[in-house]
């Protein structure tokens, strides 16, 4: 019965689950780890007596399976609370490092995750220096872009190696070596690649790389930050001497030994894993592009994560259709109104310079391995019943039809 390809999981029958970029549902695989390091003789892995070797020995095999999944070695691999405390440790660790050396100026992009921006903002309130750099239209940030942003007192470059809404997979390799030619340190928030894409550290040559376990089918609540040997950002927990006293804390075994279980699983699958989503994925953008008028895609269609698919549909609340889908068991997510006190559309709609009133109507789908060709089929019938009938009753759709019908008649003449 179970299906090891798709990690033997399999979707609830009502729900299609197609919101895997917030989070994914946590592999047997990875459960059943947890499960055991919770319910064994639970010792703490700082004790001297056997019970506290063999949680201590459960630690090591997952930063093991971690430093493997990335081709890191194990003394590289520091375990977190979550993918934003590796963020914030990677950014305000190596700011506070660097400030030693009277470096304040940090380099990111306009539309990295609040995990790292509101980092960004937070070393500005305490008097660094942040450059955002701009994104192409495509959803890329440009080399010569962080080329000509490089200055002497530039301490750290954090660019995230794959978005999280519009899932462009950005030229780390070589925004690495810009930073390297000029003796800067490179972060790269690794969240949404890391068990979907491959992630070589060596490859890529970045100093900082961090992961969260549960957007590739772990737990939640643990996260990991690489740092090559060498590059130490400050410590940002103060405590007892664990993590190899880079972060005190008595650490999160069974999150740690599911995080390590999960990411060996999606490494083990990562090829089918891949050419599987990206189906799935193009197959919705394709039929939804050809069959619902207007439909833009945001974001370039190469380089993409395999799982991403971001449509906006002028004339529409993404928040109507989020009720709609959810009406049909979608779950899905919108791309505007990130904080439920704003209306504006997202960051990163607005840093590819999506209008707003297109960016309004826009709805991020994510495919997880465990999604089926008959998930996205049933999206597509769904999306061409709905998005019909709601622009019927809509006054901005409307509105912008005879628009556009005045435009085309004034061409005509
Ligand atoms: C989810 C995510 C984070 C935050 O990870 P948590 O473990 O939820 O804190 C950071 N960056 C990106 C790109 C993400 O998608």
């Amino acid at each position: 019965m179970e299906n090891r390809s798709n990690g033997g999981f399999q979707p609830s029958e009502k729900i299609v689950y197609l919101d895997n970029a917030a989070t994914t549902p946590c592999a047997p695989e990875a459960l059943a780890v947890v499960v055991e390091a919770l319910s064994g003789a639970c010792g703490n892995p700082s004790s001297h007596y056997s019970i506290g070797y063999e949680a201590k020995e459960i630690l090591d095999r997952a930063r093991a399976q971690v430093a493997a999944a990335i081709h890191a070695s194990p003394a590289e691999i520091f375990f977190t609370g979550c993918g934003s405390e590796a963020d914030n440790w990677a950014v305000k660790g190596s700011a506070l490092t660097k400030a030693r050396q009277n470096k304040r100026h940090l380099i990111t992009s306009a539309f990295e995750h609040h995990a790292v921006l509101h980092s960004m903002r937070a070393l500005e309130r305490m008097g660094f220096e942040v450059t955002y750099l701009p994104v192409s239209p495509e959803g890329y940030v440009r080399p010569e872009d962080l080329e000509a942003a490089i200055r002497p007192d530039t301490a750290l470059v954090s660019i995230m190696m794959a978005n999280n809404e519009i899932g462009t997979i950005q030229p780390i390799k070589e925004l690495a070596e810009i930073a390297h030619k000029h003796g800067v340190w490179f972060h790269t928030d690794a969240v949404q690649a890391v068990g979907a894409i491959p992630v070589d550290v060596q490859e890529l040559g970045v100093d900082l790389l961090s992961m969260s376990a549960h957007k590739f089918n772990g737990p939640k609540g643990v996260g990991a930050l690489y740092c090559r040997k060498g590059v130490w950002p400050q410590n940002l927990i103060d405590g007892g001497g664990q993590e190899s006293r880079h972060r005190a804390g008595t650490e999160n075994v069974a999150g740690i030994a599911g995080m390590g279980a999960a990411l060996e699983l999606a490494v083990s699958h990562l090829e089918e894993r891949m050419a599987h989503e990206t189906q799935l994925r193009d197959y919705v953008i394709d039929r939804v592009l050809s069959s619902i008028p207007e439909a833009r895609l945001n974001g370039g269609r190469a380089p993409r994560l395999p799982g991403n698919v971001n449509l906006s549909f002028p004339g529409l609340e993404g928040e109507t259709i989020l009720l709609d889908l959810d009406m049909h068991g979608i779950c899905a997510s919108t791309g505007s109104a990130c904080n439920s006190d704003s209306l504006d559309p997202s960051h990163v709609l607005q840093s590819i310079g999506v209008p707003e009133e297109i960016g309004h109507g826009s709805m991020r789908f994510t495919f997880g391995p465990q999604n089926t060709m008959e998930e996205a089929k049933y999206l597509c019938d769904v999306l061409e019943e709905v998005i019909p009938r709601r622009r019927a009753m809509s006054c901005m759709w409307l509105q912008g039809q005879n628009t556009a019908r005045q435009f085309s008649r004034k061409g005509e003449k």
